[in-house]
């Protein structure tokens, strides 16, 4: 068997579209979408992922207000900004691009931002109204995962997934999307970490494979049922002396071997990366129709 490859780009180009249409319509009653983004220091990853973040909210028409704030900036000074763009009714969607640098306490920042301009779903009100499954913000790495699964044409109604990572960003907020009672869920879950006896044991049980670890071919094809789909969210960086820039990226499962085994695999990169992107383009909408009262 050769794995169907999940086209994450094409799908993210799909939802993008939609939510072009809807900041159209917006737009048209005289509503300007607008994300504040904000990033402390200089990392040069987080600064790949805020700049492709902004590029996206221009394709679609929603506005981008960019803060840069030094590395040694104190997280009392991070917290007024968004005490601010709380404030600020042209704001509809705050990002705080993490990680944030040592010294300052995430949590807290995460938690200082109104759960109403939450478009990345980390704060504990979205996260409590996820669980109790209620209208919220999901966050997006894992809300692009289930738009990936079932614009492909696959169920998870009835299906076993199996989650590889229980991170408060991925794993954890993907299994409570994914065991809410509705028909674009209702799946059997199985969350494996790094306490985990014999890991593939339960891999191996997946219909649906979600590995979002961080380990470079740490899912190989002996753990992987034949006719499963597979879902790599991790992104690794691994030295490779022929590429540009000494390195490439590569996701947690063993691609090459995986996809000879499985009836379907999302690629890294080109997967599980475009769709994060295109749900908080997905986020920022909704938050900006519900300021609007719509
Ligand atoms: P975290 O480091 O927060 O979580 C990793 C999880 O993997 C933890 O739950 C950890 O267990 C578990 N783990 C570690 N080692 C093993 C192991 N050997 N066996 C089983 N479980 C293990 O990572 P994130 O969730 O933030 O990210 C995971 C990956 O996904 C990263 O590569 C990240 O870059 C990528 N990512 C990609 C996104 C995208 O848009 N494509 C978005 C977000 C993340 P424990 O809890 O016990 O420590």
């Amino acid at each position: 068997m050769t794995a169907r490859i999940i086209d994450g780009r094409a799908i993210a180009a799909q939802v993008l579209e939609e939510v072009r249409k809807g900041v159209f319509e917006l737009r048209a009653a005289g509503l300007v979408p607008r994300l504040a983004t904000v990033l402390v220091g200089e990392d040069p990853a987080s600064r790949a992922y805020v700049g492709n973040k902004r590029r996206t909210c221009e394709q679609v028409g929603i506005e981008s207000v960019h803060h840069q704030l030094p590395a040694s900036t104190p997280g009392e000074a991070l917290l007024e900004l968004v005490r601010e763009l709380n404030e600020d009714p042209g704001v509809h969607g705050i990002l705080v691009q993490l990680p944030l640098p040592r010294g300052v306490d995430t949590q807290a920042v995460i938690e200082a931002i109104d759960p109403a301009k939450d478009v990345d779903g980390f704060h504990p009100v979205n996260l409590g109204r996820l669980v109790a499954g209620l209208e919220t913000f999901v966050s997006c790495t894992p809300a692009g995962i289930l738009e990936l699964i079932h614009r492909s044409g696959f169920e998870t109604r009835g299906r076993h997934v199996v989650i590889v990572g229980r991170s408060n960003i991925v794993g954890k907020p993907l299994m409570n999307l994914l065991v809410q009672k509705s028909p674009t869920a209702d799946a059997t879950v199985t969350v494996c970490h790094s306490g985990t006896r014999d890991l593939a044991e339960h891999t191996r049980r997946a219909d649906i494979l979600v590995a979002a670890v961080g380990r470079p071919h740490l899912i190989g094809a002996d753990m992987v049922r034949s006719g499963a789909v597979v879902v790599d969210v991790g992104i690794n960086r691994v030295a490779d002396a022929q590429a540009p820039r000494g390195h490439r990226l590569v996701g947690d499962v063993d691609f090459e071997a995986v996809r000879r085994r499985a009836a379907a695999i999302t690629p890294v990169p080109g997967g599980v990366g475009p769709m994060t992107v295109a749900m908080l383009m997905v986020n920022t909408l909704k938050a900006a129709r519900r300021a609007a009262g719509l």
